[in-house]
């Protein structure tokens, strides 16, 4: 398997052998001084090389390389322990280095698996030490040098500084993830509010009307369905009036197109003006304009009709110096009265608005019940 790049090398490899490198080569010079006091020949240096300058190399490499990197390093730490209880053993167990090493060995292991790790350093030390005795007999050397005894405890001292940095900088990394972490939610939030709005808008959009502003054909079919069905669930009565403005086409034939367009765009806004809160107004065609009425009684609608009627004849559509004239027919039908559908209250309004024109124009007509 190909070595991974340094940047991707997990962090506990990468800690460790930090630590490893420096720890271990004063630990070097800590052991080489018991073994200077001590001397167990040839075998014993290249031991204590190979273990403290070599090793963490080598442990190192293959964590890098490891498939399981942080199983690797458990290993490793493992080898750590086994190592440090025989050379305890093996130099007579000198008070400082039979301190620091079990020390170092339970810190490390507790650090990384718990208490669990804690019970394996104990046991991974103590067969060290067995090992060790069963090599170089049991030697009780408690005593040691002022150099050797110092540099061991020079060895606790950094290990436990660079287990300080490595805390501190895991509480570092620690904030700023979290710092990261808040600043991609609220834009994740903010993204979510902005698609929110959009798709309000497009919504809205889609049952609007683009040139009046009104609500269209498709939104009304939409909404009287569910204004029949609560009048129906309410007992109440449901009206609507049909509009069409009289002879429009002269209008366009006349002026043009755009100035068609203004008289549409006016009369829109005259009519969505005088209606109630709950009522609807959409442009239902061309030059047709349909007013849902919810809980408006016959009677009242053809009164309302009426003063459409009357106000739009009465105040001519004012187009910049243009003053134009214009009349409206109206058909009106109601529920329960013309139907229980929206088809057919909407064939009943068509009827009588065919009516209206039938009769003249600018007026308003009606049908019988259930005509
Ligand atoms: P009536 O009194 O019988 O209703 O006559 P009318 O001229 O109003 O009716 P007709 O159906 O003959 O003509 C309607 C005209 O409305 C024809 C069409 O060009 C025009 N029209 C439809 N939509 C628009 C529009 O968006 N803008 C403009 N400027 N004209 C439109
Ligand atoms: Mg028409
Ligand atoms: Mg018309």
């Amino acid at each position: 398997m190909a070595a991974a790049p340094p940047s991707t090398v997990h962090w506990i490899v990468r800690m460790n052998h930090r630590n490893r490198t420096v720890c271990f080569a004063l630990l070097f010079a800590a052991l080489g001084a018991h073994l200077l006091e001590r001397p167990l020949g040839a075998p014993a240096w290249a031991a204590l090389v190979l273990q403290f300058l070599i090793g963490p190399q080598l442990q190192y490499l293959w964590a890098r390389r490891s498939a399981r990197p942080v199983q690797a390093e458990f290993i490793n730490m493992l080898i750590d322990s086994v190592g440090f209880g025989v050379w305890t053993a093996v130099l007579g167990f000198p008070l400082a280095v039979t301190l620091i090493l079990p020390i170092g060995a339970s810190f490390n292991l507790t650090a990384f698996r718990g208490l669990r790790g804690l019970g394996e350093a104990v046991v991974a030390t103590g067969a060290g030490g067995l090992l060790g005795v069963v090599l170089q007999d049991l030697v009780w050397l408690p005593q040691a040098g002022v150099v050797a005894t110092g540099l061991a405890v020079l060895v606790l001292h950094v290990f436990v500084a660079l287990v300080a940095l490595s805390a501190h900088d895991r509480s570092v990394r620690l904030h700023v993830a979290r710092q990261q972490l808040r600043a991609s939610e609220q834009a994740l939030q903010q993204q979510l509010e902005q698609n929110q709005r959009l798709h309000a808008q497009l919504e809205d959009q889609a049952h609007r009307d683009p040139l009046t502003g009104l609500f269209n054909r498709r939104y009304l079919v939409e909404t009287m369905e569910r204004a029949l069905a609560q009048s129906v669930q309410q007992r109440q009565a449901l009206s609507l009036l049909l509009l069409d403005l009289d002879h429009f086409k002269q209008v366009n034939d006349t002026w043009g197109h755009q100035i068609g367009d203004e008289v549409l765009r006016a009369v829109a806004a005259r009519l969505a003006a005088h209606v109630r809160a709950g009522d609807t107004v959409c442009r239902y065609g061309g030059e047709e304009f349909l007013v849902l009425l919810p809980g408006m009684l016959h009677a009242q609608a053809e009164e309302r009709a009426r003063h459409c009627c009357a106000e739009l004849a009465q105040q001519p559509i004012q187009v910049g110096d243009l003053r134009l004239a214009m009349t409206w027919s109206i058909g009106v039908a109601s529920h329960p009265l013309h139907g229980g559908s929206a088809q057919a209250l909407i064939a009943a309004a068509d009827r009588a608005l065919y009516q209206a024109k039938h009769q003249g124009r600018n007026r308003v007509a009606m049908m019988p019940a259930h005509a």
